[in-house]
């Protein structure tokens, strides 16, 4: 375990404010535990309002002089950071793996993914830059520009501790706001070290800060005067219930949330390269990625073969201690949560769903108190079943068969979220038809899972997003910034 200078012996969660670390004075708190092992790794006492109240004034701050810095000097910390979060990159996934379950490689892809997000917001002098005209009416120039705003939060869930906080971070710094972060209470230590990374990289005191705490603490930042803005990812009630309260508040928000995502193979398909891709898109990260396509509608005349490869493939996936090499499948993120899964497993039985690998029984020698299942793989799910229809966050699979891609596209987009899906096809017809008519905002041809890179923006349609603008790449600098135009006249007389 990476011992965590910030939590010391006493193992306590604390907030980083003004460059200091500080407990936080709320009522509540939560113990952290590692899934697979059940060890408790710390405690997270929660944020009060009066923390809130102390970290948002900091903040404010803090963006008088780091929004009037030049932009050159705005990233030169988040140069440092990149460095800093390659030189601890193996640590930092040994410490993701222990505090959220799943596997050593999954963690290192995940901090990758995130690195990638610093990198692009180092270019904030190219991309933070809006027209200008000369002559644009007699005698006049025009100029757009860009201006930072105030202090941001981002409030983030528990499956991607390493990366998603960096989906927003370096954007809200480089273009000249300050930034809170609030992680997942369930588990917090990786942003506890990348507070303590982002300590050495340079930053003025007060322009990047970590809050820790549950629902109180994120209501405290929302209803905040001195908030300008709020990015939210996390489950749909949760994303609606941020979305409508900031909104409410007349700030900035935007807020992502959960998904049931469909993969569509077709006869001219390579099925045994899809049934590949399938498999891990509904298993990696212990299936708990609003990525994972979960619902697969596979054309009637491959159905059978497909099915087959399906299970093949999944009962050949190896449940374990995510820092063990071999282990595909990790740990899911609590006892609770293994049961929610498990009673998703138990409804699909009982709608009439074929249960064609059933990996309830599976165990772990070593690991008795971890929350393991293994990957699961239904048949003939209809469109009605609650497992076709809701998030199941596990590793769990179904098969349904279709007649043809019109069919298959049909069903998909009666889904009432819209965040991701991917096509297996030979057919550049059928892929464009997807394409097009595809009511989903990220949509893969031949990709098991579609991940935009952080030069894209990242964001769903539907219930799976409510706001306009999404995460990473440009759609951030329009969301941490607001617009003004210089209109200017100096006659030569
Ligand atoms: P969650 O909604 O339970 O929690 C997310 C955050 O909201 C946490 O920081 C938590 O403290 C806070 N929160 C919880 N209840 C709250 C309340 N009542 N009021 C205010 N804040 C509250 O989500 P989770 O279980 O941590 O994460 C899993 C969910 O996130 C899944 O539904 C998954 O699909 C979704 N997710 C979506 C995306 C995306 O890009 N669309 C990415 C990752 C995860």
């Amino acid at each position: 375990m990476v011992e965590l200078a910030s939590i010391g012996e006493s193992k306590t969660v604390r907030n980083y404010v003004n460059g200091d670390w500080r407990d936080a004075s709320g009522d509540e708190e939560l113990t952290s535990v590692n899934p697979a092992t059940g060890e408790e790794l710390a405690t997270v006492p929660f944020s009060s309002a009066a923390d809130i109240d102390e970290i948002v004034r900091t903040g404010n701050e803090a963006f008088e002089d780091w929004s009037a810095r030049p932009v050159e000097e705005r990233i030169q910390p988040l140069f440092r950071l990149k460095t800093l979060l390659e030189e601890h990159q193996e640590e930092l996934a040994e410490l993701l793996v222990e505090d959220h379950g799943k596997t050593l490689a999954e963690a290192r892809g995940e901090l990758r993914r995130g690195i990638e997000n610093v990198e692009v917001a180092c270019g904030i002098p190219s991309m933070m830059q809006s027209g200008s005209l000369l002559n644009a009416a007699p005698e006049i120039d025009e100029s757009a520009v860009r201006k930072p705003l105030g202090v941001f939060t981002a409030i983030t869930p528990f499956n991607f501790p390493g990366m998603i906080p960096l989906w927003f971070l370096p954007y809200a710094v480089a273009t000249g706001n300050s930034f809170i972060l609030k992680p997942s209470e369930q588990n917090p230590l990786v942003a506890q070290r990348l507070f303590e990374l982002i300590g050495e990289a340079g930053f003025p005191d007060g322009v990047l800060q970590l809050v820790n705490g549950g629902p109180d603490t994120v209501n405290a930042l929302l209803d905040h005067d001195g908030v300008e803005g709020a990015s939210f990812v996390g489950s749909t009630p949760i994303a609606k219930l941020v979305y409508e309260r900031a909104a409410k508040n007349g700030k900035r928000v935007q807020a992502q949330g959960g998904a049931k995502n469909h993969i569509i193979v077709t006869e001219t398909a390579d099925l045994e390269f899809a049934a590949e891709k399938t498999v891990s898109s509904a298993t990696a990260c212990g299936g708990e990625r609003c990525l994972a396509n979960d619902i697969v509608l596979v054309e009637e005349s491959v159905y059978d073969e497909f099915s087959d490869l399906v299970v093949e493939e999944a009962a050949a996936q190896v449940v374990g201690y995510g820092l063990d090499e071999e282990t595909d499948i990790g740990a899911l993120i609590s006892a609770d949560h293994e049961q929610t899964v498990r009673n998703f497993i138990q409804t699909g039985i009982e709608e009439g769903a074929e249960l064609l690998l059933d990996g309830r029984d599976v165990t772990v020698d070593g690991y008795e108190d971890g929350n393991f299942l293994g990957a699961t793989v239904f048949g003939d799910v209809t469109s009605d079943m609650v497992i076709s229809r809701e998030e199941i966050f596990g590793p769990v699979l179904g098969l349904a068969s279709v007649a043809n891609v019109d069919e298959a596209i049909d069903r998909m987009n009666e889904s009432q979220y819209g965040n991701a899906a991917s096509l297996f096809t030979g057919s550049g017809a059928d892929a464009r038809k997807f394409r097009h008519e595809g009511e989903i905002g990220n949509l893969g041809v031949n990709v098991g899972t579609s991940a935009p890179m952080a030069f894209f923006h990242f964001g769903g349609w539907k219930d799976s997003f409510f706001g306009d603008l999404h995460a990473q790449g440009e759609d951030m600098i329009h969301f941490y910034t607001d617009k003004a135009v210089y209109i200017e006249r100096w006659p030569d007389a």
